[in-house]
């Protein structure tokens, strides 16, 4: 017998689908098989009923709204839906009230009129009151990020359905790590970092989405990477598409309420660490010159504080005391040094005769003199 209740409303699912393949077709773009990138294969099949439930935390009392910050790009300020379409691009045709906003029958999803890559989302939501349904049919929509992959919206307070199906998980692929939900006619938040999916020009697959999110300011999704857009029934291969594209929220057949709907674009090189090749230029020094500045050095005023500096063949090396590691130093010129990995120069002083009596450590704006106190190690 089929559990109706546990349907996924199939007409909804396949139209991420159907875009996913309309962009591949528009591109003429290769698909790559998802999982990709050496990502393990998922252990289990999406939506199987024996998948373990993730442990239900309550959220603490937050104070919401969270209000935009200066740079976002409001999408919803409680007043009317200008910042969105419906699918044919005609005015979006939800129903706006109270502050709130909310799918009207006989519609469709809605989409964002402007697209929009890598982002920082803020939304909140509200299950419908009181609560219908079960499972999937339990308040049911979903925000698709780039129109195509989906953070599930749904009532998971006290209801079951199965763990990628639930609030705030990545639909079909990742179950929340919690179950952070509120209970139905709460407001309960949303945020999401997301990062867009990076094609090469000949539309493979570079880096896979990654999503992370926060439910009701609790961690659900810790930058997972996604296997590809949001399907029903299968898992779909990721497909070339634009850089940006419109996010969407989702009508599933439920009043689940929005407001306060925000994001933040991210600078798409806002890439942690330092850039490859940060090291200075070196020039080549004789193991005879590098030897002069071998030694140990006490800056001024210190007690017990020593730096050693010591060759290492054709390496010069710094120990600044407070660890093992030695520090490659990477000449400029005889005298002047720049450490290898941080915005760093040593300077060391020589007297009318040439042998090294000092250094001078210049770092984030200060400059610490050290005297040499005795011969390297
Ligand atoms: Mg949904």
């Amino acid at each position: 017998m089929t559990r109706t209740s546990d349907h996924p409303n199939p007409p909804r699912k396949p139209r991420a689908r159907l875009r996913a393949a309309a962009h591949a077709l528009l591109l003429g773009a290769s698909c790559v098989a998802a999982p990709a990138l050496g990502q393990e294969a998922p252990r289990w099949k999406a939506h199987d009923l024996e998948r373990p439930r993730p442990p239900v935390v309550t959220p603490p009392e937050r104070d919401l709204p969270v209000l935009p910050p200066s740079d976002a790009v409001i999408l919803f300020d409680g007043r009317g839906l200008e910042a969105w379409r419906n699918e044919k691009g005609g005015p979006a045709d939800w129903i706006v009230a109270d502050g709130t906003f909310r799918p009207a029958p006989e519609t469709e999803d809605i989409v964002t009129a402007q697209g929009f890559g890598d982002v920082q989302l803020h939304l909140e939501w509200a299950a419908p009151l009181p609560a219908a349904g079960t499972s999937q049919g339990r308040g049911n929509s979903g925000v698709f990020l780039m129109g195509l992959y989906e953070v599930q919206i749904l009532d998971s307070f006290e209801s079951d359905t199965y763990a990628d199906g639930q609030a705030a998980a990545v639909y079909g692929q990742y179950p929340p790590l919690v179950n952070a939900c509120r209970p139905p006619g709460e407001w309960q938040s949303f945020d999401v970092a997301f990062r867009r999916p990076r094609f090469a020009e000949d539309g493979t697959l570079v880096a896979p989405a990654r999503v992370t999110v926060l439910h009701n300011g609790l961690l659900v999704q810790d930058a997972v990477p996604l296997l590809g857009p949001t399907a029903w029934l299968q898992h779909l291969p990721y497909a070339a598409h634009p850089d940006r594209l419109p996010l969407s929220l989702q009508n599933h057949g439920s009043p689940v309420r929005f407001r306060n709907v925000w994001v933040r674009e991210l600078r798409e090189d806002a890439e942690p660490g330092p850039p490859e090749g940060a090291a200075p230029p070196a020039v080549a020094l004789t193991e005879e010159q590098l030897e002069r500045c071998a030694g140990r050095y006490r800056p001024g005023g210190a007690r017990e504080t020593v730096y050693t500096v010591r060759r290492d063949g054709q390496q010069l090396r710094c120990n600044f005391y407070w660890n093992d590691a030695y520090l490659d130093l990477v000449p400029l010129s005889e005298r002047e040094f720049a450490l290898r990995h941080t915005a760093a120069t040593i300077v060391f002083d020589a007297d009318q005769q040439g042998a090294v009596v000092a250094l001078t450590l210049r770092i984030g704006g200060s400059a610490i003199r050290a005297e040499r106190v005795g011969a390297g190690e």
